[in-house]
């Protein structure tokens, strides 16, 4: 996918929505970064640069990215969603500090194939998967022999 054919004005319309600099000004901070982030690090990123927009608009535009999936969503069990463009970014798993809450992405063939032949014994056609490994990161680890 390319971003630039990427049409959000249309998105927003179809959304029932007024297109703005400040709803595209969303979507632009959320490509920036390769980061793994929730809705109020967006939020206050924006703000810090003047960009007048409500945490109203900060959610609900990136719901909007969500469900056209241009973003992907992060559910870590915290009650806090992560949240990634997707673009450029191929499907890949997570591995998460549960002190620091450093996210890294991983992609592994075996585990990739496994989950398949899972799915095959069960009877089941995979759509998609998520795959979440929680534990302490090598910094945290360090820090908890202190
Ligand atoms: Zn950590
Ligand atoms: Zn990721």
């Amino acid at each position: 996918m390319n971003s630039a054919r990427i049409d959000l004005r249309a998105i927003i319309k179809q959304e029932g929505l007024r297109y703005t600099t400040q709803r595209e000004a969303v979507w632009r901070e959320l490509q920036s970064s390769d980061n793994h982030r929730d809705a109020e690090s967006i939020y206050f990123t924006l703000r810090g640069r003047s960009i007048n927009i409500s945490r109203a608009t900060v959610y609900r535009t990136i719901e909007i990215l969500v469900k056209y999936n241009l973003v992907r969503k992060l559910d870590l069990g915290d009650g806090r969603s992560r949240f990634e463009c997707k673009l450029g970014s191929g499907h890949h798993d997570h591995l998460i500090c549960t002190k620091c809450g450093r996210i890294d992405e991983f992609v592994n063939d075996d585990v990739e194939e496994l989950q398949k032949s899972i799915a095959a014994e069960n009877n089941y056609v995979l759509s998609n998967h998520i795959h979440q490994l929680f534990g302490l990161c090598e910094n945290c680890q360090n820090e908890e022999d202190k």
